[in-house]
């Protein structure tokens, strides 16, 4: 599943992070500067750190034997696509950016262990940029990559866009040609400012003045003790929470009011759902990850599973990293198009007025004030053409508001008092 925010770590323990290093592999002779992705690859095994690696399909094909031995060392290997294109100008100009990920998925799958691929992609391009302001530019919220990856239906094993909560440009401290030492300080300094997260570093860079002066081998020599010295932990990049509940999205539902708008995270902060009352609000799906029953968790862009108060009613919040009975949900049909989101701890969704706006809340009774439109690009385009599948498949979408409906635009079910 690709969704349309990017896969960060900002909820991790302090004192935790992630080390991934992207654009390899590459390997020079010698011990100067250069990419030295196996050698490491191996000095991270001996210190007992498992990294990640973003790996560029065309260097799979050139350095197939490090892909082997990163994997055998325990690292996780990453998609990194097959040629490193900006992948918002490719799907802008109707270039093939299925294509790019997929040849790099069909190098890497065969040589990698684990049953989920992650993606990350080259610069961080995701989502086009509009101009709010004379010179000043914002991300759309919704991914126009994400949105042709999901439609081809060919990547049910891959998760992404995997981004990054720490950098300190290690590619202007070669271009620079600052001494790894130096750069590792930097980075030292940038961990210690942030506290915790996925650090973005590169093994190699498709630059080849880059490329030759990379030293991001020696840079992790230093790094690595020092920050061992501060307490710091590794983790791999499959052992984040907010990683973790990304894998497990298998569809995507956009929660709505019944007059149209949708529900979006509290743009304050405070991981409450809200109605979002903007004149053209963007439809952000919430991910639905199946659990055992036909119960499903639905996981909110900031990387969280929807709780339901303890105590029964009042507001729901995007705040747990485990799906357990208060984060357990379930569609229950309502009448010929319809169906209600039930709590497993009792109860419904529905709106509920609070002096900072409609929020979603639990209520005992079922509401007539939610909606759900479930998202079709996320769903296998078999399953779209079939819904009579649907009910027998592990995508927790209630086959009759899927049947009744066209298989292009989304598929709108009202709740119904019952
Ligand atoms: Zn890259």
């Amino acid at each position: 599943m690709f969704f349309d925010e990017d896969l960060k770590a900002d909820r991790l323990p302090r004192g935790t992070v992630c080390l991934t290093y992207d654009d390899g592999p590459g390997e020079s002779p010698g011990a100067g500067p250069g990419p030295h992705t196996r050698e490491l690859g191996q000095y991270l095994r001996d210190e007992g750190v498992r990294a990640t690696f973003f790996v560029v399909g065309r260097q799979i094909e050139l350095h197939r034997d490090s892909v082997v031995a990163l994997n055998g060392w325990g690292h996780l290997l990453g998609n990194h696509t097959y040629s490193h294109p900006g992948l918002v100008a490719l799907a802008e100009s109707g270039g093939d950016v299925v294509g790019e990920v997929e040849r790099a998925d069909a190098l890497l799958r065969p040589l990698v262990s684990g049953p989920m691929i992650y993606l990350r992609a080259p610069y961080g391009n995701w989502r086009q940029t509009v101009e709010v302001a004379p010179g000043v530019f914002r991300d759309r919220p919704e991914s126009i990559v994400a949105g042709i990856l999901n439609a081809s239906g060919k990547f049910p094993h891959v998760v992404g866009p995997v981004n990054w909560d720490i950098v300190a440009e290690d590619w202007e401290c070669w271009r620079r040609g600052v001494p790894p030492e130096e750069a590792a300080r930097r980075y030292v300094d940038a961990v210690d400012r942030v506290g915790r997260g996925i650090i973005l570093m590169h093994d190699s860079s498709e630059d080849e003045f880059l490329r030759a002066r990379n030293q991001t081998m020696r840079m992790t020599k230093e790094m690595v003790p020092q920050l061992k010295r501060k307490g710091y932990r590794f983790v791999r990049l499959d052992e984040i929470p907010q990683v973790r509940t990304a894998a497990l999205v298998r569809s995507r539902v956009v929660l709505a009011a019944d007059g149209g708008h949708p529900l979006a995270l509290d743009p304050e902060g405070r991981d409450e759902i809200a109605l979002d009352l903007s004149e053209h609000p963007p439809r952000l799906p919430f991910g639905v990850a199946p659990l055992a029953a036909g119960w499903f968790a639905l996981r909110a862009p900031n990387g969280l599973f929807l709780s339901q108060p303890a105590a029964g009613t009042g507001l729901v919040t995007a705040r747990s990293l485990e799906a357990g009975p208060r984060e357990s949900l379930r569609f229950q049909l309502a009448g010929a198009a319809g169906f209600a989101v039930k709590c497993a701890t009792g109860g419904y969704f529905t709106l509920a007025e609070t002096e900072r706006g409609p929020r979603l809340a639990v209520t005992p009774r079922r509401s007539q004030r939610l909606a759900c439109t479930v998202d079709p690009v996320s769903l296998p385009a078999a399953l779209v053409r079939n819904p009579r599948r649907i009910a027998d498949s592990r995508f927790p979408i209630p086959d009759r508001s899927l049947a009744t409906s066209s298989p292009r635009g989304p598929q709108t079910a009202r709740c119904r008092d019952g």
